[in-house]
């Protein structure tokens, strides 16, 4: 039988903290940082961060490399007794993976009104239809992670605008009459 592990909030801050370290580590390659660990026997045997750029795969999110990494450490597809951490509420992708893991509990940060499945588009981890359910805890460091976020996003904005500024400065030189 599946267990739900229990932990102290410190644990939970603590395991939290770990996603956190993952999802910077995203951030510093250029990606949406977001990050995730996988818990079993209050140890962390798994991790994963965002890499859909720097491998130009449309899987690859934090949550799934997770779980493959934690499906190797353990030798097995199933991933009872065993908890989730990540820092962005999972989309429908990882949610997917997260029930087809048999994973019992998830620790989210920030809500993503857009893409999430858990909480905010669907709820796909309490859908009693299907034969696994999924204790679901949002908004753990729930600022540090959207934080994270909205400084990535902050900072793309700016590179955007500047390129486009030197680029139009660029334009006026070609059509200045004297060359
Ligand atoms: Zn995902």
């Amino acid at each position: 039988m599946a267990q739900i592990p229990e932990f102290s909030a410190d644990q939970v801050q603590a395991f939290m903290d770990e996603a956190l370290v993952e999802a910077r580590r995203a951030g510093e390659l250029g990606e949406v940082p977001i990050g995730a660990v996988v818990v079993y026997n209050n140890q962390v045997i798994a991790r994963g961060h965002n890499l859909r750029e720097t491998d130009q795969l449309a899987t690859a999110h934090a949550e799934i490399l997770a779980i493959e990494a934690a499906n190797r450490a353990l030798g097995s597809w199933r991933l009872e007794n065993t908890a989730l951490f990540v820092t962005l509420e999972p989309c429908i992708m990882c949610a997917g993976a997260i029930i087809n893991a048999r994973i019992p509990a998830v620790y989210f940060g920030a809500v993503d009104p857009k893409a999430g499945a858990t909480v905010s588009l669907y709820q796909l981890l309490a859908d009693q239809r299907l034969n696994h359910q999924v204790q679901v805890v949002s908004g753990v460091a729930a600022e540090e992670s959207g934080a994270l976020l909205q400084d990535f996003f902050r900072q793309i904005r700016a590179a955007r605008k500047a390129a486009k500024a030197a680029k139009l400065a660029a334009d006026d030189d070609d059509n200045s009459p004297v060359k």
